[in-house]
């Protein structure tokens, strides 16, 4: 079947999907819908899941996107400004509720986006718990949240709308997002362009938790194919109000899948599809080759089917060559929270490249970062060189562990003069003084140890 015939034939099905309402089956619990989607589709239209990923595959088309990964690569690299820039989102959210159970507290509110920071920061307490494996491929996003202090009008504001609705359930008719219009019994968005809006309302169907929460990806971005793509009034996160928050009483008390769910990590997991990332399973379980399909992220490993509410640390879907056991760790699976600990430097820079670019007026404030460790260039080019003019000196990172004792570096001014013995870098982080240095340009010379062939040539700028 051609392209064209798949993409059409796609996007006949999945219309149906959003204009009929649909049932979800009672016993299955899908954290976001767009997994839900697939699943009710394949079995309906058995094989739609293989023409989906073919489709999908076909849409991000490769020479179209390497260039983009190899110019944001050279930009991170060349610009102090974008890498050590710590984005800040406003967030509103609307409590859409019809009992009192789903008026939610403030409180969860806050602490929702205490969990958004330390995940998105890597500043969560379960870092320990990432195996050494994937351990320096963990990232910090540099991207946080705060409450909006400002509304659209001007005037203060909590960030937190409340509104009450008649409606008992917005799980009933699933995916037509009623609760982001205040005509249909909801609350309308905030300018989505300025503030990432949360809706938290009750999702359940026949009274049964059968989705925690879903989120569109940017407008047009290229891991995604265009069936999923919302008007800008749509664009938000959309949360049960069971699992919003941590600690959430509702879910502490409620069935298994929901106590797993307690930690706040429904939401990083979404916001993580706000971002543009994918499942990392690349949504292609009933692909053929289940391990064909990726997240179009270079540092997580292929994964046949998603974790279905545990935490299999032998869990191994795919035996390709170099294969890896799955990452059962990183918040885009549907591990339980308490098995989750990271998003990678890849999905970091991805995540980045969109907040940057597809959501570059949501930012309200940028700081520039130079204490933290940055990581985007290391995704594509395996070893980063910086300066951190307040520290006086010079940072040299090698992510893969194997590099080290067999990399050196030497420093050179402009006129050709070394500024450093040649050293062995023997830790994944090393660094150099610059005291005394004058403010000029330097080259940084990498070379491997065992035959001094230059890696690697950067310029340094000492101010
Ligand atoms: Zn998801």
């Amino acid at each position: 079947m051609g392209r064209k015939k798949i993409f059409a034939t796609l996007a006949a099905l999945t219309s149906l999907a959003y204009s009929q309402a649909q049932t979800l089956p009672d016993s299955i619990v899908e954290p976001c819908a767009q997994s839900w989607i697939l699943d009710k589709l394949e079995k309906e239209y058995p094989g739609f899941s293989l023409a989906f990923n073919q489709a999908y595959e076909a849409s991000v088309d490769a020479s179209k996107f390497e260039p983009q990964v190899q110019s944001r690569a050279r930009r991170i690299t060349d610009t102090m400004y974008y890498f050590d820039t710590v984005f800040i989102m406003p967030v509103v959210v609307h409590i859409v509720y019809n009992t009192n159970n789903e008026n939610l507290p403030d409180s969860l509110a806050v602490n929702q986006i205490e969990v958004l920071n330390q995940d998105f920061r890597r500043l969560n307490a379960d870092t320990s718990k990432t195996r050494p494996i994937f351990k320096a491929r963990a990232g910090d996003a540099r991207i946080e949240f705060v409450l909006a202090s400002v509304d659209p009008q001007g005037n203060p504001t909590t960030g937190i709308t409340r509104t009450y609705s008649t409606r008992t359930s917005f799980g009933g008719n699933q995916l037509n997002d009623q609760m982001k219009f205040t005509a249909q019994g909801g609350e309308d968005a905030w300018d989505p362009k300025k503030y990432l809006n949360i809706w938290v309302c009750d999702l359940s169907q026949n009274g049964q938790d059968a989705l925690l929460g879903y989120a569109y990806p940017p407008y047009g971005h290229p891991f995604w194919t265009s069936n999923v793509w919302v008007a800008d009034n749509r664009q938000g996160v959309v949360m049960h109000y069971k699992v919003f928050g941590r600690n959430n009483r509702l879910a502490l008390n409620g069935s298994a899948t929901l106590r797993q769910s307690a930690m706040g990590r429904v939401a990083v997991h979404e916001v993580g599809h706000y971002f543009g990332l994918r499942h990392i399973w690349a949504d292609d379980q009933y692909s053929v080759n289940k391990c064909a399909a990726d997240d179009y992220i270079d540092d997580t490993p292929l994964m046949g089917a998603q974790s279905s509410f545990n935490c299999l640390w032998s869990a191994n879907g795919c035996t390709t060559a170099n294969d890896e056991p799955d990452m059962v760790e990183n918040y885009m699976d549907y591990s339980t929270h308490a098995c989750q600990n990271m998003f990678t430097k890849g999905q970091v820079a991805a995540m980045r490249n969109v907040a940057s670019t597809y959501r570059k007026d949501l930012a309200i404030a940028y700081r520039i970062d130079t204490t933290i460790r940055i990581f985007d260039t290391v995704v594509y080019d395996e070893v980063l060189i910086y300066r951190q003019s307040e520290n006086q000196n010079i940072t040299v990172e090698l992510t893969d562990e194997l590099k080290e004792g067999v990399v050196t570096l030497q420093v050179y001014d402009l006129l050709g003069q070394a500024m450093n013995e040649e050293t062995l870098l023997t830790e994944n982080v090393t660094r150099f003084s610059t005291v005394g240095w004058r403010p000029a340009a330097y080259i940084g010379i990498l070379r491997r140890a065992d035959n001094d062939k230059v890696l690697r040539r950067d310029k340094i700028f000492v101010d």
